[in-house]
């Protein structure tokens, strides 16, 4: 279950990001999931199991954006909602991967030190993609 390892990295980045920016409690931590790159329920339930850990961030929500997996074809541009071999529409292009396998921090929502005040941190990247921005024709 690689979701355990990708909350802590999460939660450790959040964090640092939060003490960075004098955040005295992170009230929710805001995520964009792709469909592919990890599961939505695994990821809250690593969510409750560690977040104890991390002492600004002990009772921060997780809000999971989930982005569905979508392909595209290259020659023509045909959208779909699955892996196929062959485009439908023109029969010539092998539609690629287009999102899905985003995980990314969008924003922190904290309180500041003088309690009041809330405010939000801009997305930190915990997790460098994993090969995922090859370019070329392969
Ligand atoms: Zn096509």
């Amino acid at each position: 279950m690689h979701e355990l390892a990708l909350v802590e990295e999460i939660l450790g980045a959040c964090q640092t990001a939060a003490a960075s920016h004098r955040v005295q409690r992170v009230t929710a931590v805001h995520l964009t999931v792709g469909e592919l790159a990890a599961c939505p329920d695994a990821l809250r339930f690593a969510w409750e199991a560690c977040r104890g850990r991390f002492r600004l961030l002990e009772t921060a929500r997780l809000e999971i954006q989930e982005v569905p997996a979508r392909w595209a074809c290259p020659h023509c541009g045909g959208d779909y909602g699955e892996p196929l071999a062959r485009c439908p529409q023109c029969g010539t292009g092998t539609p690629r991967l287009q999102e899905g396998l985003e995980l990314r921090v969008d924003y922190l929502e904290g309180d500041d030190r003088e309690g009041g005040r809330r405010g939000t941190i801009a997305g930190t990247q915990p997790c460098p993609s994993s090969g995922g921005s090859g370019g070329g024709s392969g």
